[in-house]
């Protein structure tokens, strides 16, 4: 399977054949417990919490698409990201990337710093920002790249060096790579320690489940989250693996025409006489473009924009037809947020402020519909 190239690994990886019936489709392994065959022997399988046939399929996929050591499937992206939080004890320091995914704000802001957890939120596209707060009980580097929602370019195999720098105190690279997805950046090949992503994004693709993951890099910390996963419990159920899993199969098709579609409406906005700024990292004038074309292989289908009028937002919030407004991303269809007064709610005013995070500002997660149907919808809902 290592050998294949990724679109065959996309469709086969993981996939278990039922020796019954031949069935194509991976089953859904509905239950609970497993028999043992007599005392002291067991199927493999012992109890769903601690691992199920279905969760186990779409797990080693997962682990081969990312290039990494295993996979691990949870309830959430939250429950992903919570997981490997739990990696950590009172007293140790973490520096997050500032303009991070709210619920990621949250829990650590809110949760983990209860828990003794220090953290320090930093502008990780800014290598010397990092550098700047490392202490000797640094534990943990959190990036994403692009960030959220402003799409922010951090060097991923440049934090691994800083963070391997002194080798009596290793630092964890973590990466959020639930914006690009395994297609278009696998982070564990430029060093990183280990992957998180909110699967309800373009893993599934769909808008139709939530769930999470997180791959690893070695064997080590493959136990250790497995320990974790196990005892703490967050894992994903047979169903919603499956549909992971499905979803999974589709994936370089989606990603491909995301991108596509994101391009084109990128460039129309920069040309829209309401909008001041796009954030695309595939637009040739995106400061992080150079960094990002090293290390990744396309630019998704993400890209936030800001308009003229503080009441321009409101209004196009209201008109559109075929872009839904709502929160989450990265499945078929577009949407569109408004991230000051939705998913980045929870983050301080000042540090909203100073990102950019304004009243002026709108995040598309740009669908696989006909893109001349999307530009026709936010022209009319641009309209003044
Ligand atoms: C959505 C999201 C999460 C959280 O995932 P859930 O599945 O909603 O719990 C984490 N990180 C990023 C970048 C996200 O977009």
């Amino acid at each position: 399977m290592k050998s294949l190239k990724f679109a065959t690994q996309a469709v086969h990886a993981g996939l278990v054949t039922d020796k019954t019936t031949g069935a194509i489709s991976t089953p859904i392994y509905q239950t609970a417990t497993f028999r043992h065959p007599a005392l002291g022997q067991s199927t493999g399988f012992d109890y769903s919490r601690s691992q199920n046939p279905t969760r186990q399929a779409v797990e080693e996929a997962l682990a081969i698409l990312e290039a990494g050591h295993a996979g691990f499937a949870f309830a959430t992206g939250m429950a992903a990201i919570t997981a490997v939080l739990m990696l950590y004890r009172p007293g140790d320091h973490l520096i997050v990337t500032e303009d991070c995914y709210g619920g990621t704000y949250r829990v650590l802001d809110k949760i983990l710093v209860q828990f003794g957890l220090e953290v320090n939120f930093v502008d990780t596209s800014n290598l010397e920002e990092i550098r700047k707060v490392i202490k000797p009980n640094t534990k943990a580097i959190i990036v994403e790249t692009p960030t959220n929602p402003l799409m922010k370019i951090a060097d991923i195999a440049a934090i691994v060096a800083l963070a391997r720098k002194n080798p009596a105190r290793p630092i964890h690279t973590i990466v959020d790579n639930t914006f690009l997805s395994p297609y278009f950046q696998r982070p564990l090949t430029l060093g990183a320690d280990l992957v998180i992503h909110s699967g309800t994004k373009y893993l599934a693709g769909h808008n139709d489940v939530v769930c999470g993951v997180v791959v690893t890099g070695n064997a080590c910390l493959s136990e250790q989250i497995k320990f974790i996963q196990n005892a703490a419990g967050a894992v994903l159920g047979p169903q919603d693996s499956w549909l992971l899993m499905r979803g999974l199969k589709t994936l370089v098709l989606r990603m491909r025409r995301h991108q596509e579609n994101a391009l084109t409406i990128a460039k129309w906005l920069k040309n829209h006489p309401s909008v001041t700024a796009v954030y695309y990292p595939g637009l040739a004038e995106h400061p992080g473009k150079a960094i990002h074309d090293a290390q990744a292989t396309g630019y998704g289908g993400m890209l936030s924009f800001s308009v003229d009028h503080p009441r321009l937002p409101e209004q196009i919030l209201r008109k559109v037809k075929v872009h839904q407004f709502a929160e989450s991303l990265g499945g078929v269809e577009s949407l569109i947020t408004f991230p000051s007064v939705q998913t980045h709610a929870d983050m301080p005013l000042d540090l909203r402020r100073r990102l950019g995070i304004n009243e002026y500002l709108l995040r598309l997660s740009v669908g696989i519909e006909d893109v001349d149907d999307l530009i026709a919808d936010l022209d009319q809902a641009m309209s003044k």
